[in-house]
């Protein structure tokens, strides 16, 4: 193809090629009644208009990924476009079709009750990018729900979807972020206190945005026939490196989402994201991190922990807990597309991959953060063990750990008392820091020095694989929220100044330091700081 090579400038020169709506097939029905959708992928549902659409923030990476110019994010039909009250060019807006598993219950049909494909952009690498906006009206899928979002859960998608990327945590993208000028009423949480917030919309950008429950409900519908459609349309768009649709290329398909599956939690066990609702249906087919909901980021290291006060009793998706459940969750999708393979041993087989590929990555994964070239079983448990004994933030922790000195040291000259004293920083509660527990860190810090020192590793070395991986700066769960209390007055300025400085997890930003230290003691207690529930 013979493209120019300057940006877009105006949204409708943007090249769509709708492939999901004219390859499947589509409901007939075009009203837009609640309803269930049989023998269908999808319904054709345009998006509400609203009053005063307003642009507060858009990611400048992934408009680059549009090849859109500035010129074209900062115009007021940009604005109109991405709050869904006007379609640019090509945009041939729906509603996928979809079901999940909710809370380990099969809750049968679900589908985009608030996501509104708009359609699917070919860029000029001739990547596929699906735009879709969240939170733009009610649609055949939104139950007993109103199709929007406020802006508190909008900033917090917005801007946990663009830093998780530049983690490098497999993700779907934020294009922006847009006020709609309508009040939406929510219950923050559901006792009783209904309130006017302001209405907003995201647009997401990815590949694909297919579930597992994509799969799921046509298989407990036994529509097996449509089944096969999806998951065929699905390896040929997505994974066509795998070769035309049959009973062996479905099997290496599920291969590769159990191997990009253990992948995505692997990076989440990494950087303390807890997603805190892994329904089946918010189960990327990509294995990328998919529905910010009530998300949290661990801050002192606690497997028990989840964000979601929905799930507070039984703490299903709880952080110690999300490999198993992403197990469980290939295993409903094993049951779906069952019928494609006919054989159960296969699919078992495909599923132990998953153990196996998450056990490697998680292992690899624990080494790199300690600066080890190979895992190391018992320095790694007996760490996880002592995080846990006291409230240590995880993050602070790990790059703390790259700063010891290590290099001419002799660990059994040192005292328990200078050997932690690099660490204090990550301790929330130092009456916690009994002689018993400094002993006991003591104890393993002097057997890390005395490994690093076998290894023949320099500090230098260390640290910088270990800084490579772990974060110095994540959306910790009260800086979301301060920006989100300052966005409700009007001023948005923090959303992008995160923006900016999630850019850049990994780096030294000597003015940010703010944003590097523990949660403040306000927020321990805070709604939305440590508590967040599925009201959005
Ligand atoms: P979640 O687990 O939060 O991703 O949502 C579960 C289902 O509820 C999905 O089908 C969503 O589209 C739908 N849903 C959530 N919030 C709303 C809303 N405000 N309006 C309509 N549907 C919604
Ligand atoms: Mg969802």
């Amino acid at each position: 193809m013979n493209y120019s090579l300057s940006k877009i400038m105006h949204l409708d020169e943007l090249l769509f090629d709708n492939r999901f709506i004219h390859e499947l097939p589509g409901d007939p029905e075009v009203s837009n009644n609640r309803r269930q959708v049989i023998g269908a992928c999808y319904s054709h549902v345009s998006p509400a208009k609203v009053v005063k659409p307003k642009l507060i923030a858009y990611s400048r990476e992934v408009a680059d990924q549009l090849d859109l110019a500035l010129e074209a994010c900062e115009s007021d039909y940009f604005a109109e476009v991405f709050t869904g009250n006007r379609l640019s060019a090509g945009m041939e807006p729906y509603a996928a079709c979809y079901g999940g598993h909710q809370f380990g219950n099969w809750a049968g049909q679900l589908g985009d009750g608030r996501a509104i494909n708009l359609g699917e952009v070919l860029n000029r690498q001739g990547q596929r990018l699906v735009l879709q906006l969240k939170g733009a009206g009610p649609t055949p899928y939104s139950r007993t729900a109103d199709g929007l979002a406020v802006l508190r859960s909008s900033v917090r998608e917005f801007l946990c979807s663009e830093a998780m990327h530049h983690l490098g945590v497999p993700t779907t993208r934020a294009l922006s972020l847009t006020l709609t000028g309508e009040c939406v009423i929510r219950d923050m949480f559901y006792n009783g206190n209904p309130k006017a917030e302001p209405g907003a919309v995201v647009c997401r950008v990815a590949p694909s945005f297919t579930r597992f429950g994509s799969f799921q409900i046509f298989t407990a519908r036994g529509d097996i026939k449509l089944l096969k459609k999806l998951a065929d349309y699905t390896i040929r768009t997505d994974f066509p490196h795998l070769g035309e649709p049959s009973p062996t290329v479905y099997l290496a398909w599920f291969e590769e989402i159990c191997r990009k599956t253990a992948e995505m939690i692997v990076h989440w066990q990494r950087v303390g994201f807890v997603h805190g609702v892994m329904n089946t249906d918010n189960m990327s087919i990509l294995g990328l991190t998919i529905d910010y909901g009530p998300y949290g980021w661990l801050e002192n290291y606690d497997p028990d922990w989840t964000p979601n006060t929905t799930d507070a009793s039984m703490r299903r998706y709880r952080f110690g807990n999300q490999p198993q459940i992403a197990f469980w969750n290939l295993t409903q999708l094993a049951n779906a597309i069952y019928p494609l393979i006919e054989d159960a041993e296969l699919l078992q087989q495909a599923l132990n991959l998953y153990a196996e590929s998450f056990e490697k990555g998680w292992e690899d994964m624990m080494a790199g953060k300690l600066g080890l070239s190979v895992f190391d079983n018992s320095l790694t448990a007996e760490l996880l063990i002592i995080l846990q004994l006291v409230e240590t933030d995880m993050t602070i922790f790990y790059r703390k750990l790259a700063t010891m000195d290590i290099d001419n040291r002799t660990p059994n000259d040192i005292s328990d008392e200078v050997l932690i004293m690099p660490l204090m920083e990550a301790y929330y509660v130092p009456e916690q820091l009994t002689s018993e527990y400094k002993e006991r860190i003591g104890h393993w810090l002097r057997n890390y020095m005395r490994r690093m020192q076998k290894d023949e590793t320099p500090d230098q070395e260390r640290r910088m694989r270990m800084n490579a991986v772990n974060p110095k700066y994540v959306l910790r769960n009260y800086m979301a929220q301060l920006a989100i209390d300052k966005a409700e007055q009007g001023d948005y300025s923090m959303i992008d100044e995160l923006l900016k400085l999630l850019r850049h997890p990994y780096d030294e930003q000597v003015d940010k330091e703010v944003f590097a230290v523990k949660r403040p003691d306000w927020a321990r207690q805070r709604a939305g700081c440590s508590m967040l529930s599925c009201s959005s």
